[in-house]
């Protein structure tokens, strides 16, 4: 590892502030053995005392509501998001120290079809899960596989993006009020180096990230014969059939595609109108688009924060200048602009798109939002299905059963009807990701608990049973 390689910069300003500060192979060594030495402590309290102390920790994190709010604000250069993500881990420790002790409540004991043998079970967590995520939500992606892991009995080894590491430091002194947590949990700033050689240190991972750097991930587990959970990227669809409530689709959708600057993996990047709807629904997606303000000079002002990382502009301004070399039409917005010294994005709606624009097949991550004119509901599926990810997708139609009637064709995890990008708050529906966007068991519902620990049975067997080989 190169101590000081990655340059953290001001998504506002464009700025340098620091150098990154990752830890030297030695610490990280350290720090792996303290938190190894530390989890039979934490896995061998019930899970109430575990539900207790993350019940504590949210505590901990409310009263520190304002310096994490700063600092992710500082991290991405966004406001309403950044509260929107403290406030979201808030509820996710809550519900998880709700839902948890149930879930790790042992099954009852069963026969077996074998008569005489009674099974008994329960589940042995991993003792050390690491963590590596994006930069584009750094606390709530940080933190969504951590905290089913720690309430599972797990330690956890944190690693955020490179791109947003000032959260950490309030964080971790969050952590650090509440002891039995504190041993632990550990968060360190790096860049892939460092999350590269956390996957050999660790004895399971949860990644989010991009699809390749999650090929990469997922081959080196599979070196270290590691499980590796990957939630990866996506190109979610909306779908509009006729009658649908269009001035409900198109508030709803321009939401999904445009909040965080349209940086979400759930974001909406593309819309199939059926015809007869489209007219209407464009124009209602144009008014209300042009309506959002770029949240510039203050975070406060406006709607839409800065594009977070640099690299991403130069990404949504090649995808731009595709579609458009390609006939796409702008019909507002258009182009990524300099303000500041930072980087920013207003809302666009491109029309006349088709499938050989890059703006439609592959990750834009910026507030784009192509539309499409379908000529039914089978057209509209088989174009949103014509996708090299699968995360997830948002139905709006006149009723339910007709909505329900193409949900039910779309190759995904998750679909909304009559609302979008509903996964964002929703995390109690399992889902699992197909396509390119993900590997592993479902970080939603009590399965995500569930992918940090191991089954074990025991087959008791306390009949007098014959010798097995002479009776
Ligand atoms: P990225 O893949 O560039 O980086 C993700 C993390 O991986 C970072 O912490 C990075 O330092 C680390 N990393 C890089 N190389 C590594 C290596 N060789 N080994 C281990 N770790 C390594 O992704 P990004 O640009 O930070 O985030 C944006 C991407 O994340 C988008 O594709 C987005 O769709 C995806 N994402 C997915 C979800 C989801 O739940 N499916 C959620 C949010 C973001």
């Amino acid at each position: 590892m190169t101590v000081g390689a990655y340059q953290v910069r001001d998504p506002r300003t464009g700025e340098i502030e620091r150098a990154l500060r990752p830890p030297t192979s030695a610490e990280l060594g350290d720090l792996v053995a303290r938190l190894r030495a530390a989890q039979p402590r934490w896995t061998a309290l019930t899970p109430e005392r575990r539900a207790t102390a993350l019940l504590t920790w949210r505590e901990e994190i409310d009263a520190a509501r304002d310096e994490l709010v700063a600092a992710l604000t500082a991290d991405t250069g966004r406001l309403t998001e950044s509260v929107m993500e403290v406030d979201a881990v808030s509820g996710m420790l809550e519900r998880w120290a709700a839902q948890a002790p149930a879930l790790l409540a042992p099954p009852p004991p069963r026969q077996a079809t074998i008569p005489g043998i009674e099974i008994r079970g329960d589940g042995v967590p991993y003792p050390l899960v690491g963590v590596i995520s994006p930069w584009n939500f750094p606390l709530l992606l940080g933190l969504i596989d951590a905290i089913p892991a720690l309430a599972a009995g797990c330690a956890v080894l944190i690693k955020p993006s490179e791109v947003t590491p000032r959260f950490i430091a309030p964080l971790m002194t969050t952590v650090a009020r509440v002891p039995e947590l504190a041993e632990v949990v550990a968060m360190v700033e790096g860049d892939g180096a460092t999350g590269a050689a956390i996957v050999n240190l660790v004895d399971a991972v949860a990644f989010t990230g991009s699809v390749p750097t999650g090929r990469t991930v997922a081959a080196a587990a599979a070196t270290a014969f590691i499980p590796a959970f990957l939630e990866l990227g996506g190109k979610d669809p909306a779908i509009v059939l006729a009658g649908a409530d269009l001035d409900r689709a198109s508030s709803s959708i321009l939401w999904g595609a445009t909040t965080n600057a349209g940086q979400s993996c759930l974001s909406i990047e593309r819309v199939y109108v059926e015809d007869s709807a489209y007219d209407e629904f464009l124009r209602m997606l144009v008014e209300k688009a042009e309506r959002l303000r770029p949240a510039y000079p203050e975070p406060g002002d406006g709607q839409i924060g800065p594009v977070i990382d640099l690299a991403q502009a130069v990404v949504i301004e090649r995808h731009l200048a595709d579609a458009l070399e390609k006939g796409a039409v702008v019909r507002c917005g258009g182009q990524v602009e300099r303000l500041g010294g930072g980087r920013w994005c207003r809302p666009t709606v491109l029309t006349d798109v088709d499938h050989d624009m890059l703006v439609m097949t592959e990750e834009t991550f910026g507030p784009i939002v192509p539309v499409m004119r379908v000529r039914d509901a089978d057209h509209a599926v088989e174009l949103a299905n014509d996708s090299a990810y699968g995360l997830s997708a948002a139905v709006f139609a006149a009723d339910t059963a007709t909505a329900m009637a193409a949900a039910d064709r779309l190759r995904v995890g998750a679909v909304s009807v009559n609302d979008s990008a509903l996964t964002a708050f929703v995390h109690e529906g399992e889902k699992n990701s197909f396509n390119a966007s993900g590997l592993g068991g479902s970080r939603m519902g009590p399965a995500s608990l569930s992918r940090f620990l191991r089954r074990r049975s025991y087959l008791i067997n306390e009949t007098t049973r014959p010798d097995p080989w002479w009776h």
